[in-house]
């Protein structure tokens, strides 16, 4: 599974941090960066689905 981020509409909530710690970071300015390439690691599935879904903005898309 891999997470997409579009930076152009998010708006710096990091609720996806709190979700995913290890999947989501924030840049200096209180953006939401992916760790990595997005891939999801293992067993942390479920919390990015969670973290897309609690995304105000639609900003994170979820490939399997
Ligand atoms: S929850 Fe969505 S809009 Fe907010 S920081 Fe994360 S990706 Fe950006």
């Amino acid at each position: 599974m891999k997470v997409q981020l579009d930076s152009e509409v998010c708006r710096g909530h990091l609720r996806c941090h709190v979700a995913v710690p290890d999947l989501f970071d924030s840049d200096d300015y209180g953006y939401a960066v992916l760790i990595g390439d997005g891939q999801v690691p293992p067993g942390l599935e479920s919390a990015a689905r969670l973290a897309a879904a609690n995304c105000p903005e639609r900003a994170i898309t979820v490939e399997d």
